[in-house]
């Protein structure tokens, strides 16, 4: 790309960020992706994508993020290394600073940034933290291969997680706070078509245990009150995610769980060229076609904006 203003400023590349800039560009607008804490998204930690339309044999979660920034780039989007630290969005032009050095100022903003996973906040899965506590089995179960391990949660995650762990592992645990899982029916067939997958009902963790070498067992209480340990090596967590708005809170409206709010069918925030797509400002449907079909609009919405500008 050209020096010259950024006129679309894309943070995250997940299918919300790579889709609208597949469309600014297309569209002839300068745009930059900056990649953030996980390039590609969260579809990279994702084995294969089942239900994306246009996949009839399913593709690898890295494949197809491979696929959505080659096509990117094909329209003049340049792609960049760096994460949003802080925003000013006071005025024109809008400005975002980029791992605490630099700030980088745009015509307009998409934010795209994403969710992170959720933890239970115990100390001691602080504690092992990367030494048997993971929150994503797609990149860790491969250190857990013929061992015992744990998923925390109930939802499509965790039998996603749970499942895939079981073809790598002696014996997956599920544990289950409540007596009924909250995924999808034919995720739920799927954890009790898996023979090596114990469901650990009404249960919730108390402790992750461990020594120097990492887990060695997590202490589970029951919620009748009782209290029992499991012996494990590793320790999945799958109970959600946390949209990653933090950095802008100060100038953009968010709901209390920290969704970006945006206005109508469209992804305009509270703040005139802002934008938002993708997880960070979508608590239900949290899919990657959604996730897309969000950045094509917020790409589509910016370049109203910045046609609207120049008149
Ligand atoms: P969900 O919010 O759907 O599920 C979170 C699970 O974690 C629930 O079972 C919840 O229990 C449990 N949980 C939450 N907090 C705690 C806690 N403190 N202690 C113990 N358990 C806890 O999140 P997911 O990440 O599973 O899914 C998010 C979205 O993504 C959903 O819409 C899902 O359908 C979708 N998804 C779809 C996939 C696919 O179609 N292939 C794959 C993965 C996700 P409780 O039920 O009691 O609240």
């Amino acid at each position: 790309m050209a020096d010259g203003k950024i006129q679309v400023l894309i943070l995250g590349s997940g299918p919300a960020g790579y889709t609208a800039a597949i469309y600014a560009g297309r569209a002839g607008l300068r745009t930059v992706v900056y990649e953030g804490i996980q390039p590609g998204g969260q579809l990279t930690t994702t084995t294969d994508i089942e239900n994306f339309p246009g996949y009839p044999q399913g593709v690898s979660g890295q494949q197809m993020m491979d696929d959505f920034k080659a096509q990117a780039e094909r329209f003049g989007t340049e792609v960049r290394f760096g994460i949003a630290t802080k925003a000013d969005f006071s005025g024109k032009p809008l400005k975002v600073e980029i791992d605490g050095e630099k700030w980088i100022e745009a015509e307009s903003v998409i934010i795209a940034t994403g969710a992170t996973a959720r933890y239970l906040g115990l100390e001691s899965e602080e504690r092992f933290k990367g030494q048997g506590v993971s929150a994503c089995a797609t990149c860790d179960g491969f250190f857990y291969r013929k061992k015992d391990v744990a998923v925390v949660g109930g939802g499509d995650t965790a039998c996603e997680e749970a499942t895939y762990l079981a073809s790598l592992c002696n014996k997956v645990y599920m544990i289950v706070r409540r007596n009924v899982l909250r995924a999808s029916k034919a995720m739920q067939e799927r954890v009790f078509n898996t023979p090596n997958i114990e469901i650990l009902w009404e249960c919730q963790t108390k402790e992750v245990l461990g020594n120097d070498m990492g887990v060695t067992g997590a202490l589970l209480r029951h919620n009748d009150g009782s209290e029992k340990t499991i012996a494990i090596d590793g320790f999945f967590l799958a109970i959600g995610h946390h949209p990653n708005s933090d950095v802008f809170k100060e100038w953009i409206e968010t709901d209390s769980e920290g969704y970006i709010i945006t206005q109508g069918k469209g992804c305009r925030t509270s703040r005139e060229g802002v934008f938002a797509a993708g997880d960070v400002q979508d608590p239900t449907y949290r899919q990657a076609i959604n996730a897309a079909a969000s950045g094509c609009r917020a790409a589509m919405d910016a370049e109203k904006y910045l046609a609207s500008q120049k008149a």
